[in-house]
């Protein structure tokens, strides 16, 4: 395959051309968010100007359009995850809403006291807070599985807490803060061979690395639109046909029931059940278009000039005299985290947004991680394949510049 176009990939993104503070924009801060192909944006303007309509409801004409278009945008996700059946797909508000769902329905049905659900210590606070909910809610512990100095899971402490009262493991994919690549492969299969289902928080892993969710076999999986250069607001939950019918709704409302009585209710099938209420269509829409832009760039090819990029970022970063990277894990993607001497992360952020340079300062809702570290934040530099070698040298020079005014 040929290598990835940079130059003319940029040319989708209308912001990558903006300026801030007089500088040209260079955008270092993707975990927190993707920026938007110029398709997206379309697909989002398109719904409203020539479709808008609500979906599932309507016999009129364009109720139809935009049903099928959502619907279409499932089987889309479905494709791109290689998800056996499209009613696995949930369209979701974000991670944070498709992991409270999880965590919300297995604490009414499946967690009593005596049960524990295992989490890890790099989780960021929406795979940690909903299940510290679950455990207040039912009695059930919660526990961590621990991680070494590289910010790497250690996996015999896993395979030690794995026992009968475990009734889930919810663990990231990808680390938000230091990028690490966890081995969720062995994971799901220590937790399978005692029967015991796995989430994998997705949010920082579905834009970096190809996942097949058929041959991970994950039981649930997390991820957010806006985080793979779709819009915010959208997200996704993908479950097995068997978890997903074993839970109980999460939210009531319209779409998500058969039959309404005052006396009872019966709940419509997978995977409108977790689809309460109006959803957000055209941001679903939207993703649906992302996610063809991504399989059109190729995923692979995405994959090859990020890996090359991270290299040669870390490769660069480590010239920087006093520079510390907080998780320095074989296995990464994505996020570089980092101190300089004993400069606070918030004034190198002050100073190289003042270059134009956008990276993201503090705990990253990974407050657990910043106290086992005994830091209070870092800077980290996240990147995306329309990031440039240049950008990662006006960084690397960005980084000098602010350290030898600030020390
Ligand atoms: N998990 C991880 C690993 C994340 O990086 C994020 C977003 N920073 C989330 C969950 C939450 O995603 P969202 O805010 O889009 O729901």
């Amino acid at each position: 395959a040929t290598a990835l176009d940079v130059e003319r990939i940029r040319k989708d993104f209308p912001i990558l051309h903006t300026q801030v503070h007089g500088k040209p924009l260079v955008y270092l801060d993707n975990g927190a968010t993707t920026q938007k192909p110029q398709v997206v944006i379309d697909a989002e303007a398109n719904y409203y100007e020539t479709y808008n309509s609500n979906v599932h409801r309507g016999v009129h004409h364009l109720s139809q359009v935009a049903t099928n278009a959502y619907e279409q945008a499932r089987h889309i996700v479905a494709g791109f995850i290689n998800a056996a059946h499209s009613h696995e797909i949930i369209f979701t508000k974000g991670t944070t809403d498709g992991i409270n769902l999880v965590a919300n329905a297995m604490s009414r049905r499946f967690l009593k006291p005596g049960d524990s659900v295992i989490i890890s210590a790099m989780e960021h606070h929406s795979n940690i807070v909903p299940w510290q909910i679950a455990c207040e809610d039912t009695g059930a512990t919660l526990k961590v599985i621990p991680i070494n100095e590289l910010g790497e899971l250690q996996m015999d402490a896993f395979e030690a807490l794995l026992d009968d009262s475990v009734k889930i493991v919810a663990v990231t994919y990808v680390s938000n803060t230091m990028g690490t690549i966890n081995p969720v492969e062995d994971i799901i299969k220590l937790a399978h061979a005692r029967n015991i289902p796995v989430l994998l928080d997705a949010a920082q892993a579905i834009q970096h690395i190809s996942i097949d969710v058929q041959a991970l076999k994950p039981d649930f999986l997390a991820f957010s639109g806006h985080k793979i250069y779709g819009p915010t607001g959208t997200g996704v939950l993908y479950g097995t046909t068997e978890w997903l019918n074993k839970l109980p709704p999460y939210q009531g409302g319209g779409d998500m029931i058969k039959t309404v009585t005052f006396a009872k209710t019966t709940y419509n099938e997978l995977p409108y059940k977790f689809e309460a209420g109006t959803p957000n269509i055209a941001g679903a829409i939207a993703l649906g278009t992302a996610i063809e832009y991504l399989q059109q760039v190729g995923l692979d090819k995405i994959q090859q000039w990020e890996e090359e990029l991270l290299a040669y970022a870390l490769q660069e970063l480590r010239t920087i005299e006093g520079i510390r990277f907080i998780g320095d894990a074989a296995h990464r993607s994505g996020a570089i985290s980092f101190l300089v001497h004993n400069i606070h992360p918030f004034d190198m952020g002050e100073l190289l947004d003042q270059q134009g340079i956008a990276v993201r300062t503090g705990h990253h809702c990974t407050e657990p991680l910043m106290d086992q570290f005994q830091i209070p934040g870092t800077v980290r530099a996240s990147l995306s394949f329309y990031n440039t070698k240049e950008e990662v040298d006006k960084l690397v020079a960005g980084i000098k510049r602010a350290t030898s005014m600030l020390l």
